[in-house]
């Protein structure tokens, strides 16, 4: 691969040994967009010739940066959907006797089009959700007798939320499984007995990204993130790079060679477990999931906390139909209120406001805002957002 990868043969020496490896730089985003900036369009991490690759797809560009391209050859999306069909399905228990519904547009996001291909490589039935409404998404649910949604777990409630207003029962459709990735939902306890409770269904988490191919899924025991260690090398690394149990998860992809990654920052904060897990699983687990971006972390009063700390308690109130962290720079200090709207009229936050003072041991003041205005994603939902100052 070397010779003929532009990006990494500037990168990469002899790697003989694990002391060789962990010497090899740390990539970023902001190197792969930079590299893509300077020679465009797809930049200089191919290995193949150009005519060799079939598929593009892009990241979604949500937090501001343009978006990132990635090209897959037939090879490495064979990848993908093997990954998808031997761990993410399989530890779900999906079958072919299974009825797929994929709430999700018809876009360039990797994320549907691998999980549509690996349920198609599994041999279940694939049903799109593309173009759309919430209302005829829930009827094709219904009627087609869809065994297994995926979509984002902020979409699901989305989804239920419309089912409650049209007198649809979900309890009483097939689904008996969902799957949701884009957020970290599915590992959040309360998020995910809200949407088993709408849904009548076991559901269940996974995490992948754009660039660097599907990373892990949640077992049986669904209490955290498994690592797919056979298809990748993960480490966590503490922000001054040394190797730990707690900070940020990179990661180098083993089997996508034509446009590879290798000791990739994630941006995302992990704790791991080497506990041996009750499923059988050999690979380690990700302690609750995805925890959030490093970069999502807030400080209010010197404490630290991260946007899935707050789910967790807003979900357990069902008045709360949508929130978002609202983020205030005042006199050199983090303040923070939660924007909700409310499923009911006259809802009081007095409650939630207790709870969340009890749960993360200070006050976060919580604002209720008018129906419809809070964005809502078919993609990742943005749960922290900077105010006015
Ligand atoms: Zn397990």
């Amino acid at each position: 691969m070397l010779p003929a990868n532009a990006f990494w043969r500037r990168r990469l020496h002899d790697v003989r040994g694990w002391d060789d490896f962990e010497r090899l730089p740390l990539t970023t985003k902001s190197e792969l967009l930079a590299d893509q900036a300077a020679d465009p369009p797809f930049g200089t991490n191919l290995t193949n010739p150009p005519e060799h690759y079939v598929r593009l797809h892009q990241t979604s560009g949500s937090s501001g940066d343009r978006p990132l391209r990635w090209l897959d050859t037939p090879e490495s999306w064979e990848w993908w959907l093997r990954i998808w069909a031997e761990h993410v399905y399989r530890a779900a228990g999906v079958t072919a006797r299974d009825r797929v519904f994929f709430a999700f547009s018809f876009g360039p996001f990797i994320g549907f089009w691998s999980a549509f291909g690996g349920a198609q490589r599994l041999g279940a039935l694939c049903m799109s959700g593309g173009a759309m409404t919430s209302e005829q998404r829930l009827r094709s649910l219904l009627d087609l007798d869809a065994t297994v949604l995926l979509s984002t777990p902020t979409y699901a409630l989305r989804l239920a939320d419309v089912a409650n207003e049209l007198g649809l029962d979900l309890r009483r459709s097939g689904v008996r499984v969902t799957i949701h990735a884009g957020e970290p939902g599915a590992s959040i306890p309360a998020t995910r007995g809200a949407i088993e409770a709408a849904y009548g269904a076991r559901c269940f988490d996974h995490t992948g990204m754009t660039e660097l191919g599907p990373t892990g899924f949640s077992c049986s025991q669904r209490d955290g993130i498994h690592l797919i260690e056979s298809e990748f090398i993960f480490e966590v690394l503490d922000p001054n790079g040394r190797p730990a149990g707690e900070g940020e998860l990179v990661a180098t992809n083993l089997g996508r060679w034509g446009m590879p990654l290798v000791r990739y920052r994630t941006g995302d904060r992990v704790t791991v477990s080497a506990e041996p897990c009750a499923c059988g699983s050999p690979f380690m687990k990700l302690v609750g999931g995805i925890q959030g971006r490093i970069d999502d972390m807030f400080t209010v009063r010197g404490v630290n906390l991260y946007p899935s700390q707050v789910e967790d308690i807003v979900r357990r109130h069902p008045e709360v139909a949508e929130f978002v962290i609202e983020r205030r720079r005042e006199r050199q200090m983090d303040e923070v209120s939660l924007l909700i709207e409310t499923a009911f009229d006259g809802s009081s936050t007095e409650r939630l406001e207790a709870d969340l003072r009890q749960a993360l041991g200070v006050r976060i003041d919580c604002r209720v805002v008018e129906r419809g205005t809070l964005p809502r994603s078919e993609l990742k939902a943005k749960r922290i957002r900077q105010g006015d100052t």
